[in-house]
């Protein structure tokens, strides 16, 4: 099928990021926490999409949700009722939603909350720090993974250039610093006027490094000082971390957000979340915004479910596994007196094999055994255990007793 496909897609895949270890596979079925390749292999998928599926695959709700969606227009470019009701759900989950505009992608709501940033604080400049991910667009793929010669000296990081295309100018609008370290933040504010902070408040794209305690309050305060925004990309954590994603969890409230994967139960859908006078920046406040498929009735039907679902208990069942998981591959690591660090939170995490007792940053991951990690992945895929290929794990409110268990053998095993 890969062979028959790279003769129409190019490396025969829809997303190069899926051309990676341990292979680009084809699948045929999943159901719940489960996968189902086309030569009838069957794994417990921690990919879940790379995040989407935070209730699992084919849940009863989504599905139901969805078929009752398909029986009406598909789409309408115009306005519809799950719009409001989608978005009320979110103003009571997410602290920071008092507006909430809806995207297809998480790179879409990205540029959308950027430019917003930009014109409500008539700045230019977004401090953005290294391995954080915020989408594909030229605007903000600046120092995602680079090497130590590309990232330049511990005190004066350079904004990188992440793909051959990417203009060159692309660097002038952002300037980046290291994460998860006050000093850091302070010295780019002191220096220059920045219109938003932006981070990951968990560093998911980079091994799913926590921020340390009182890091993100202190970034908080340090923005008021100086007049930018903080915004939380929670495209990973939103609705995933906790129902309200990382600012819940860490009781520190951005003036702006962005969500995706996990907000639409599996189907495409994004959201930017924010303070009132800024969203409404893009209703007759000169900020341009748009969007075929914004507000897709099919999405938001699924996007219904998936929050009613989860805020019904649902995250609770995936945190609980995701907890068993990460504190059973640490034990295993450790009594094999394997270099191994569990990194994250109990529905994203990753494995680590380093020497480190603790990973800060991202200049830290430079020290990761990655071809360790690749020869393992393909282990565990024997195993039949699907993770990422960067060694990241998502937890799913489908993941169970019988999948922790399942898991942990399989661990073992491959660790051996
Ligand atoms: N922000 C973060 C934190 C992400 O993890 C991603 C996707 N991995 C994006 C933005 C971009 O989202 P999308 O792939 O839906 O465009």
């Amino acid at each position: 099928m890969l062979a028959r496909a790279a003769k129409s897609l190019a490396g025969g895949v829809s997303s190069p990021f899926r051309a990676r270890v341990p292979r680009p596979l084809y699948f045929r079925d999943g159901c719940g926490a489960r996968l189902e390749d086309v030569d009838g292999n069957n794994y417990i998928d921690y990919t879940l999409a790379w995040g989407p599926n935070i209730l699992g695959y084919k849940h009863p709700k989504i599905v139901e949700a969805m078929t009752r969606a398909a029986q009406g227009p598909h789409t309408y470019g115009a306005q519809h009722e799950l719009e409001y009701m989608v978005a009320e759900k979110i103003q009571s989950m997410a602290p920071c939603a008092e507006r909430v505009a809806f995207s297809s992608s998480g790179s879409e709501v990205v540029q959308f909350c950027w430019r917003l940033a930009r014109a409500f604080t008539s700045r230019e400049t977004i401090l953005k720090f290294e391995g954080h991910y915020h989408g594909w667009m030229d605007s903000v793929l600046i120092s995602y993974h680079p090497t130590a010669a590309e990232a330049g000296p511990a005190d004066a990081p350079a904004a990188a250039l992440h793909s051959r295309g990417q203009v060159a100018n692309a660097r002038e609008n952002i300037a980046v610093a290291r994460w998860n370290l006050v000093d850091a933040v302070e010295q780019e504010l002191a220096r220059q006027p920045i219109a938003a902070v932006v981070m990951e408040p968990v560093m998911c794209n980079s091994g799913c490094i926590l921020p340390r305690p009182g890091y993100l309050e202190a970034v908080r305060d340090l923005c008021k000082k100086y007049g930018a925004l903080l915004i939380f990309d929670e495209v990973i954590t939103g609705f995933r971390m906790t129902t309200g994603g990382a600012q819940k969890h860490y009781g520190v409230t951005p003036d702006l957000a962005t969500f995706g994967k996990a907000v639409g139960g599996g189907l495409p859908l994004s959201v930017v979340a924010g303070r009132q006078e800024i969203l409404e920046m893009a209703a007759g406040g000169g900020v341009a915004f748009g969007g075929t498929f914004n507000g897709n009735p099919v999405s938001l039907a699924a996007a219904h479910a998936a929050l009613e679902e989860l805020s019904n208990g649902a995250l609770d069942c995936a945190c609980r596994a995701g907890t068993a998981l990460m504190d059973g591959i640490s034990r295993i690591a450790r009594e094999r007196h394997v270099d191994l660090l569990v990194c994250g939170f109990p529905t994203a995490f990753a494995i680590h094999f380093t020497a480190r007792a603790e990973l800060v940053e991202y200049r830290d991951t430079w020290d990761d055994d990655t071809a360790r990690l690749s020869a393992f992945i393909h282990k565990l895929m024997d195993e039949g255990v699907y993770i990422l290929p960067d060694g990241r794990m998502y937890v799913s409110a489908a993941h169970g007793d019988a999948e922790v268990r399942e898991t942990l053998d399989a661990f073992e095993r491959a660790l051996s």
